[in-house]
């Protein structure tokens, strides 16, 4: 017969690797599921740009999913929802489960800051009748590509009397955007003269504010006094309020479908709010889950996790022993018991610049959930390095669910390297793994990912809470 296979095509699928583009493996409903699963992504994406928004934006999906305030000492019993919101910076949500917590929780953690450039508290000054913002870039940037591209203004202006004010300029259709200048290729003869990473050096990144005097013959930086009283007539703030804000510019574009195709997500801070949102809805959509399903949301992965909304911080340890001193029970235990999806983004593979990747063994887009045994950077300096025993029990709970999944690594030996909050999980005692969606142009204003791969995060994250 002609469709019969030949032996050595029966080997080969019996022993050998096969890898298959999702878009092949998948139904046309199935991709439609994906495609529609990225609406609300989207969404999230323009409404949660900082790490404050983000907060706002996943206790108020978690409230209307029935999730309470946790309080410490509060009793609790399976299938109690809750969350904790530490410092406005980042929160932690979990289900009580049926199990007793003794057994561990299966958590989730993803970060959700992301790189930006940050005012120096005290940023504004006039320049050649120019209002301009000093910054300071905050995690891992090339700077040049913060240039010339429309920002946004978020944050927060805490006043001398304690009141706190929101800031968000340039997100509404009607407001407007701030610039970091670039110098005209025709007079930049010199500029390109300098190292790739100088180009444009730290201290040029400031940002264009205003250009309009105050009518007043009286007074020197007319510019920079107009825009102190327009900020105060807005905020009701004073220049000396810049010292206690915390106010960051990012990115001012939507996320948007990419491709004729419509097959990826254009957007900023992808890195890593994918891995949040899709954590996020896995544990808002989990009906009942047998282990208690943590997810922690975390702040400053990128500027290395320390400080106290940091994943090096004793916060998440704090919490599981809260919840362990609720049912009487060791936190210690807890946490030994504890398996940890990291939820962060690896590297895609990129066909422009192919050289920076070994192609067996990096992260493809739409070839699904992207699982990295160990980060790191040289000899593994860094990693927590997943034990084969934890990737096995993974990858059976992935194929076991039909997950579409891949593994995949941070570029060539020697290439570079990076790290997740991974590590910092795994010294707590606890089994941990990076889980999450290849992205193009990592730390780019506007990073790519693709549909098919978001929802197969998000599918991960789902079956590791419903197991
Ligand atoms: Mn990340
Ligand atoms: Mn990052």
């Amino acid at each position: 017969m002609e469709n019969e296979k030949s032996t050595a095509e029966l080997l080969k699928e019996k022993l050998c690797v096969t890898k298959k583009h999702g878009g092949l493996r998948l139904s046309t409903d199935e991709i439609n599921v994906c495609n529609d699963f990225c609406e609300d992504y989207k969404v999230f994406l323009n409404d949660a740009k900082t790490e404050r928004e983000a907060v706002v934006k996943s206790i108020t999906l978690a409230e209307k999913c029935g999730f309470v305030e946790y309080k410490d000492g509060m009793s609790l019993k399976a299938g109690d929802k809750i969350y904790y919101n530490n410092r406005g910076k980042s929160v932690i949500l979990a289900v009580i489960g049926t199990e007793p917590i003794e057994k561990g929780v299966h958590l989730a953690a993803a970060h959700i800051d992301s790189p930006r450039l940050d005012l120096k508290q005290n940023p504004l000054y006039e320049d050649s009748e120019i209002a301009l913002f000093k910054t300071h870039y905050y995690g891992g940037i090339k700077k040049y590509q913060w240039t010339t591209i429309p920002l946004a203004l978020h944050g927060v202006v805490v006043k001398k009397d304690g009141t706190k004010v929101s800031v968000n300029i340039g997100e509404d259709e009607n407001d407007p955007v701030f610039f970091v200048t670039d110098l005209l290729p025709h007079l930049a003869a010199d500029q390109m003269k300098r190292t790739p990473g100088d180009i444009i050096k730290g201290e040029e990144l400031n940002i264009i504010v205003g250009s309009m005097p105050f009518k007043d013959d009286k007074i020197s930086e007319k510019v920079k006094l107009n825009i102190m009283v327009l900020l105060n007539e807005k905020y009701g703030m004073i220049e000396e309020d810049f010292l206690s804000a915390e106010l960051e510019a990012v990115p001012a574009f939507k996320a948007k479908d990419v491709g004729i195709d419509r097959s990826m997500v254009g957007s900023y801070g992808h890195d890593d709010r994918v891995c949040a949102y899709t954590a996020l809805k896995a544990i808002l959509d989990c009906p009942n889950v047998k282990k208690t399903a943590v997810v922690i949301l975390t702040d400053k992965e990128e500027t290395g996790s320390d400080g106290n909304t940091g994943l090096r911080s004793a916060y998440l340890k704090h919490f599981i022993y809260s919840l362990a001193d609720s049912f009487g029970v060791s936190g210690r235990r807890v946490i030994a018991n504890t398996e940890c999806l990291s939820a962060d983004v690896n590297a895609a593979y990129d066909p422009t610049f192919p050289d920076v990747m070994e192609k067996r063994n990096c992260a493809f887009i739409n070839y699904g959930v992207c699982v990295t045994k160990f980060t790191g950077a040289r000899g593994k300096s860094g990693t927590s390095d997943a034990s084969a025993e934890f990737v096995g029990r993974v990858r059976a709970m992935l194929d076991s669910n039909n997950v579409i999944w891949q593994t995949g690594e941070l570029g060539k030996v020697d290439a570079g390297g990076g790290g997740t909050v991974a590590a910092y999980l795994a010294n707590m005692d606890m089994d941990v793994i990076d889980v999450g969606v290849p992205v193009i142009a990592m730390h780019a204003p506007y990073e790519v990912v693709s549909k098919i791969d978001v929802y197969m995060t998000y599918k991960a994250f789902y079956v590791f809470f419903d197991e």
